[in-house]
């Protein structure tokens, strides 16, 4: 997606926005706010008398979100209720009672029903004062046409033969169980290790690499593909070498392995790209699979417009040393850095980071729109 056709989709997605109007009672003084994409405008404002009903009709566009605010004086902070996985309208009473501002966000329902929540800023657990804003992002089915506007032609198209063993990062439990780095070794490494967690959101990288591979998979499909998972759940074992041999059963064109970063410095961001190379093991698979790491990382930089940080070689990964087939790990963001990991708990910048992976890798495969 070209810059300028990703600013007009975002453009498309905040005029979803659906406004929200809140009256907040200030001493004897209303205030009517309208709040839209994030920014409190004030509209208007009047003298009402204490006991006196509103003087001013509520007139929202949506007349089932249209709130009246308790009079707030406390500045202390109160937590953020779980609202992922409810109705879009409930979460929205339960928040506007509590004193937020809710901002709704449409997008492609995928396979959620329509007008539930899929992610919340801030996440459950947190603290915001009240009169501050909760982001809902929910599934809206008028929100489709927007993202296939901007994504992969949406048409089934036949088989062609390709197959790409897609490997989501991690499981629910890690396994410490020792395996060689690669075949005959006698240096070992984890099994499975646990994977990151988000810094604001606490996503886990388990959850986040299982979604979007999903994502990327479907996205595959429509162009004929065949896509074989090394998990589709999180309550799984297994190991790295395990997942490369799936790969390598499959007789994978590409092994695509996809995980989320992680550091102690939380300043660092960014995206990365990895491939085998540096060993014998990996000899046979190491031009092809910078070939296709180059291709990918080119195309999900672009589609997710993150800081560039490079393509890698790698040595030491057990799912590569033991794989046969062309293999790439993307590193989608740090989950150590706040503003990565806000953006990948959303389904919008999901979505672009699995078009721009799901490019690269048909780029690479040759495979033509
Ligand atoms: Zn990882």
């Amino acid at each position: 997606m070209t810059k300028r056709s990703r600013l007009e989709r975002m453009q498309r997605l905040r005029g979803k926005r659906k406004r929200v109007y809140v009256l907040v009672a200030l001493g004897t003084a209303a205030v009517l706010l309208a709040v839209s994409g994030g920014a409190a405008v004030v509209l208007h404002s009047a003298r009402v008398a204490e006991s006196a009903a509103p003087a001013v009709p509520l007139a929202a566009e949506d007349t089932s979100q249209t709130i009246l605010a308790k009079e707030s004086t406390s500045t202390v902070p109160i937590e953020v209720p779980v609202l992922v996985g409810m109705q879009l309208a409930e979460a929205t009473h339960l928040l506007t009672v509590a004193g937020f501002v809710v901002v709704p966000v449409g997008t492609p329902p995928g396979e959620a029903a329509p007008g539930v929540v899929l992610s919340q800023t801030p996440s459950a657990g947190e603290r915001a004062k009240a009169g501050s804003t909760v982001e809902l992002v929910y599934a809206d089915p008028a929100a489709v046409a927007a993202a296939a506007a901007g994504a992969l032609l949406p048409t089934t198209a036949p088989a062609n033969g390709l197959v790409v063993c897609i490997d989501p990062g991690h499981q629910a439990s890690a396994n410490n169980g020792q395996e060689p780095v690669g075949p005959g070794s006698a240096q070992t490494k984890a099994k499975v290790t646990a994977g990151a967690t988000g810094v604001v959101t606490r996503q886990t990288e388990h959850a986040l690499n299982l979604a979007l591979a999903l994502k990327i998979k479907e996205r595959l499909e429509r162009y004929g593909v065949t896509v074989v998972m090394t998990r589709s759940t999180e309550a799984v074992d297994i190991s790295n070498a395990q997942r490369a041999q799936v790969a390598n059963e499959a007789g994978a064109d590409l092994f695509l392995r996809v995980h989320a970063d992680s550091n102690t410095n939380a300043d660092i961001s960014g995206i990365s790209t990895l491939y085998p190379a540096g060993n014998d093991w990996v000899a046979p698979i190491r031009a092809e699979s910078l070939k296709a790491a180059s291709v990918v990382h080119a195309e999900m930089i672009a589609s997710a417009g993150a800081a560039d940080r490079g393509v890698k070689a790698r040595s030491d990964l057990s799912g590569f040393n033991w794989s046969t087939v062309p293999s790439v790990l993307v590193e989608v963001g740090f989950l150590s850095n706040p503003n990565d990991d806000k953006q990948l708990a959303t389904a919008e910048y999901q979505d672009r980071l699995a078009d721009g992976i799901a490019r690269g890798v048909l780029k690479y495969l040759e495979v033509t729109p």
